[in-house]
């Protein structure tokens, strides 16, 4: 059975009814026959049917044994780094989503867990890193906003030969275009609320396991911490997945055109696209991923803040907002957002400077959203060469 098939089909009609969409299982509870005795559902913290289709239909995508949903990709984040003790070792991305950041720094390294940062698109520095207390590999690839591409192959072996999990956080390809279990990861985890909730109406998380002895520690863990997807937005989910081949395709057509035609703008220095061969990693995402993906991140030949920040505010369809990965298209300074708390030094040496700009390429007509790239940078010329009257 092919992918697309595959996705649509997993979804079970439902058995009580018939109904042929997920009903919402909207409850708390389950009324036993005798204590102990019921249909294998006893606490809807523990179990949710509405949630456990979702669940089941992202092991089957990413080719894992189990699946599952928590109320955000960092309480899904959090649920993997539970599986550590104190002592215990990370070597992660050095440009790893900042929440994620957060977390091991300010949550896990007071309990005593460690992270080490590196360029992991170099895999040697992997293997450099790792000691005899590193029980974790975090990798995010791409990576959030330059696009870094890190081969998961590589990675994955290098991990098996030191006995350490490999984790791959495959929020920016999804499924759709990157599998990591079958290049030999242990564990995926996902940011729902982008791709594959899809509309930008939902926070949720996923965690996707290789092995079930694996899946049961996860298991464990969210029934313990109890950081559950409810059953409307697991609805929310599902509904997303099901057009989740046909809207990253798409996605990747437009975010391809858009890259092109920003390679031509004087104005901008660098385009930040995996799908351009100028990439420095263009040829380890051919490998790796079926699509580009729909982000594309540039900055300006002038690296000035406020231009871009003007550029951002006076877009016509790409809105200015966090996130990614909705129908509609999004555009973001990281430098004063998703970026703000990371030192200005450290920033600077990730690539993100005052003037990089992130763009969610959505799914309206690519014509449109190069016409308003264009017109916005016509308006972006004259405000520069006020500013140079100016002074
Ligand atoms: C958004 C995001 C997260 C965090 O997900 P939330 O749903 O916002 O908690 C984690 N990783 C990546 C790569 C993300 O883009």
């Amino acid at each position: 059975m092919k992918d697309q098939t595959k996705l649509i089909h997993t979804i079970p009609v439902d058995p009580l009814t018939g109904s042929i969409a997920v009903p919402i299982y909207q409850t708390s509870t389950y009324v036993q026959e005798e204590p102990g005795i019921h249909k294998g559902y006893d606490y809807a913290r523990s179990n949710n049917p509405t949630r456990k289709v979702l669940e089941d239909l992202i092991a089957s995508l990413e080719n894992g044994s189990n699946g599952y949903a928590f109320a955000s990709g960092l309480a899904a984040i959090d649920a993997v780094v539970k599986l550590l003790e104190t002592g215990d070792e990370i070597v992660a991305v050095d440009d790893i989503y900042g929440g994620a950041f957060r977390l091991f720094t300010h949550i896990y390294q007071k309990f005593g867990i460690n992270v080490k940062y590196v360029d992991t698109t170099n895999a040697n520095n992997v293997a450099e890193a790792i000691t005899s207390k590193t029980k974790l590999i975090w990798i995010e690839s791409p990576t959030n906003p330059t696009l870094k591409i890190s081969d998961i192959a590589t990675i994955a072996k290098i991990a098996k030969a030191n006995n350490c999990l490999l984790c791959v956080d495959n929020t920016f390809a999804s499924p759709a275009s990157q599998k990591p279990l079958d290049l030999g990861a242990d564990i995926i985890v996902h940011s729902g609320t982008k791709y594959l909730g899809g509309h930008s109406d939902l926070i949720a998380g996923l965690v996707v396991t290789k092995t079930p002895e694996l899946g049961e520690k996860i298991k464990f863990i969210q029934n313990a911490s109890g950081a559950i997807l409810g059953p409307f937005d697991s609805w929310l989910v599902i509904r997303g997945i099901e057009t989740l081949n046909l809207r990253v395709k798409q996605h990747a057509e437009n975010a391809q055109k858009v890259a092109a035609f920003l390679t031509s703008v004087d104005l901008i220095k660098n385009v930040y696209y995996p799908g351009l061969s100028s990439h420095p990693n263009h040829e380890i995402a051919k490998k790796q991923q079926k699509y580009f993906g729909g982000i594309v991140t540039f900055d300006l030949a002038v690296d000035e803040k406020e231009i871009a920040s003007f550029i951002v505010s006076n877009t016509k369809y790409f809105k200015l907002a966090e996130s990614l990965g909705g129908v509609k298209s999004l555009c973001c300074l990281p430098c004063e957002m998703t970026h703000k708390s990371i030192p200005r030094e450290k920033r600077y040496a990730a690539g993100v400077t005052d003037s990089l700009i992130r763009l969610s390429v959505g799914l309206e007509d690519e014509e449109d959203l190069i016409e308003d790239l264009k017109n916005v940078f016509a308006l972006a010329k004259e405000r520069i060469s006020q500013l140079q009257t100016v002074l």
